[in-house]
């Protein structure tokens, strides 16, 4: 327990420092419309910490959260995200997560029109993350800033979708673009009917309320093949593609359809 205690004190000291040393970067996992079109990536945090290695961002954005540093690191992170996208083709969205506390902080919206302002990306090409934690609080005060968020042209989803507490309430204030449901009803897909049902009822939920559905963590050939016969719009995964550097994405665009479009194949003789 106290090994623990010093190794997260001595965590939270160096993530102080580790914005303005460069520690910090980003991956891109591939979004993919089925049966081969690349539309988007979303943006994972890393920390590559001098003398641990490669930390992940569940271990350390809650100590950043409760360190108050996460606004700062999250406007580096949309910042970073948005000026990545504009070197890529102009069809091709981003997707960045917002952290509790940013969502909270009051100045989210402005910060983000700054953003797209300064590094002059269309704002349809952004799309921000939530998960209904950041929903639970102030819930007026979200449908605003949500609305706002909405306004500026600025695409929401709500990921995870699934696993917390799943209020409908939210999908009938707010028209979200798109549910991304967790990985936890994908993993067992192939073999567990009860999950087959709740992905099946999710996804005709959405539709009926006109939102795209994501499929999270998709990682074998029979999940997507499952899941493109009942119309999943969007699937991430490994299946798809592992999270990549940012100097790895062009290579992925201009490889990975066909290898997409093959497996999707495979996928559609096997139905
Ligand atoms: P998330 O937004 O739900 O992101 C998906 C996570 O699932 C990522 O983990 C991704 O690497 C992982 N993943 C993708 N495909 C597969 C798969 O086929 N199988 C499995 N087992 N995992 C897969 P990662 O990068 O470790 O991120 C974890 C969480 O940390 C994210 O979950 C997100 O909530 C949070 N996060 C990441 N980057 C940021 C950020 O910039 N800001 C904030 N606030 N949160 C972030
Ligand atoms: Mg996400
Ligand atoms: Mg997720």
């Amino acid at each position: 327990m106290l090994l623990l205690l010093e190794q997260r004190e001595n965590l939270r000291r160096s993530l102080r420092t580790a914005l303005e040393r460069g520690e910090l970067y980003l991956e891109y996992q591939p979004l993919i419309r089925p049966p081969s079109s690349v539309i988007g990536f979303e943006a994972l945090l890393r920390w590559r910490h001098p003398e641990v290695g490669i930390i992940p961002p569940n271990v350390f954005i809650p100590i950043a959260e409760a360190d108050g540093l996460m606004e700062e690191i999250g406007r580096w992170v949309l910042e970073e995200a948005c000026r990545q996208a504009l070197t890529w083709p102009s069809s091709l969205t981003v997707a960045v997560n917002l952290s509790p506390a940013q969502f909270l902080s009051g100045s989210l919206t402005d910060t983000i029109a700054q953003i797209i302002d300064a590094v002059g990306i269309e704002a349809d090409r952004l799309e921000l993350e939530i998960t209904e934690t950041v929903l639970l609080e102030k819930t007026i005060d979200n449908i605003d800033t949500l609305n706002t968020l909405n306004v500026l042209g600025i695409r929401i989803s709500l990921d995870d979708f699934g696993t917390y507490y799943s209020s409908l309430s939210y999908l009938k204030n707010f028209p979200f673009d798109t549910l991304k449901i967790d990985q936890y009803f994908i993993a067992d897909l192939e073999t567990d009917l009860k999950s087959q049902t709740i992905v099946r009822s999710i996804m005709n939920l959405a539709h009926g309320l006109g939102i795209n559905v994501t499929a999270e963590g998709v990682e074998t050939s029979a999940q997507a093949r499952w899941l493109i016969k009942e119309n999943c719009d969007c699937l991430q995964g490994y299946f798809l593609g592992r999270p990549l550097p940012a100097e790895a994405i062009g290579d992925f665009i201009k490889r990975s359809p066909p290898r997409v479009a093959r497996a999707m194949q495979e996928s559609n003789r096997a139905l």
